[in-house]
């Protein structure tokens, strides 16, 4: 994958913008798509636009409980008294209203002929079967247009939008039963090192718990991805090797962790080469150097580092928009907020993603504070923060510094 501009020259760091850039340009949709259910569309990929062939609402209907009356009978000063004609609950229609009399009308119930006007019932005396209430009323009043809310012929729904629950409503408010999405992308992963063991295992001395299949396995839930998942994988080339290749034969989409050093423990490079293509990336943030992007057999390749922050880190960072594009999203990149420090920073040399979360500031501000401990293996900081500061490298920060800020709902929606 030269093709990306991206080589990394021996010393040379990549901006963080341009690694982010090129990876995603790099990434392509999935063609496929598929028609499923309007429950089984939460949090799938929206293929094709949504055009309505109806109104919603289909007809005039009132927005209270109360009267339908003709404007020009309530169009006075003072008080009103007008006799009722006729009762329509809502799911039925009524007849044309009688002039000079008003229809008691329940929410959602269609306005009958006639009338254009709706007179709230807490603003009315009953007196047997006449109503008594002060004008005047303006015409339209309560009353909720035909089609106010969706015409019929119009793009209700973008291709391209993860859909979530107020977008199944609005399709069944149209009477869709299916929805056009993008077929689930399949996500291949492994874990390398020989250190590691799975959870519910005794832990021998120089072992630890693989977090990262945990932490990455999840992430890619998050996402709505399908997960093949090859578990642990030992520091050998054969063996690194051949979960390379199950694992591009199975998925859209091949991620490791580990073994992307230049060490002698690890052999994602040199497996991956032996398939494929690879570019290392030393990309120019904290944590999280090194970044792997390549190609085995054709399936496209990332390789995140092994430290379980960092780990983490690049996810939300690089590998969701990548993530989000061969889903086919629109929007795959994320937008930062603008808030306020409540911290001090010194300046580093690596611009920094710092875990942090949003709290009131003294002055009553949407402000944000960051974890106390910033070590890229305190994997403590990713649950304590509910998101990512953005600090250029050179840049200190003084409490009341605006500050960019990644919320991981916008890094992972
Ligand atoms: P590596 O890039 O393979 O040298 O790993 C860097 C650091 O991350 C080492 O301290 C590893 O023990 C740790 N590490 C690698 N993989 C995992 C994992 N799956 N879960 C937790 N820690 C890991
Ligand atoms: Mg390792």
């Amino acid at each position: 994958m030269s093709g990306c501009g991206c080589d990394s020259v021996k010393g040379h760091l990549t901006p963080y913008a341009d690694a982010l850039e090129n990876l995603v340009r790099a990434a392509v949709p999935v063609p496929e798509t598929e028609s499923v259910g309007v429950f089984d569309a939460l949090g799938r990929v929206l293929a094709a636009p949504l055009v309505s062939r109806v109104d919603v609402p289909p007809a005039d209907n009132s927005a209270m409980d109360g009267y339908a009356v003709n404007a020009a009978d309530v169009a006075s000063a003072g008080e009103i008294r007008l006799p009722i004609s006729q009762r329509i609950p809502a799911g039925e229609i009524g007849a044309p209203l009688e002039p000079g009399t008003a229809a008691r009308i329940f929410t959602g119930a269609p306005i009958p002929e006639g009338a254009d006007v709706v007179i709230m019932q807490e603003r009315v005396r009953r007196e047997g079967d006449v109503i008594v209430f002060t004008g005047p009323y303006a015409p339209n009043t309560n009353v909720r247009f035909a089609a106010e809310d969706i015409a019929c012929g119009s793009e209700i729904l973008e291709r391209g939008m993860r859909l979530r629950a107020q977008e199944l409503g609005v399709a069944a408010s149209i009477g869709s039963v299916q929805m056009e999405v993008f077929r689930r992308l399949r996500v291949g992963v492994f874990f390398t090192g020989d250190e590691l063991v799975e959870p519910g295992q005794a832990l021998a001395p120089g072992q630890i718990y693989d977090s990262n299949r945990y932490t990455i396995v999840g992430l890619l839930k998050t996402l709505g991805c399908e997960v093949i998942d090859l578990g642990i994988v030992g520091d050998t080339f054969e063996q690194t090797r051949s979960a390379l290749q199950t694992a591009a034969a199975e998925a859209d989409l091949v991620i490791t962790s580990g073994g992307v050093s230049v060490g002698e423990e690890d052999h994602i490079r040199a497996a991956v080469e032996s398939l494929g293509s690879l570019d290392m990336w030393r990309v120019k943030i904290k944590p999280g150097k090194p970044l792997a992007f390549g190609q085995v057999n054709g399936t496209p390749f990332l390789g995140l580092p092994g430290n379980p922050v960092a780990v983490f880190v690049t996810f939300c960072l690089f590998v969701s928009p990548y993530i989000k594009r061969m889903q086919g999203l629109a929007a795959a990149q994320a937008s930062p907020m603008q808030v306020r420090a409540d911290f001090d920073w010194t300046a580093g040399k690596r611009r920094e993603f710092v875990r942090a979360k949003l709290v009131e500031n003294e002055a009553g501000e949407n402000a944000v504070q960051i974890y106390h401990h910033q070590g890229s293996g305190v994997l403590a900081s990713t649950t304590w923060s509910d998101g990512l500061v953005n600090i250029p490298d050179g840049q200190a920060v003084a409490p009341g510094d605006w500050v960019e800020y990644l919320p991981y709902t916008r890094l992972l929606a």
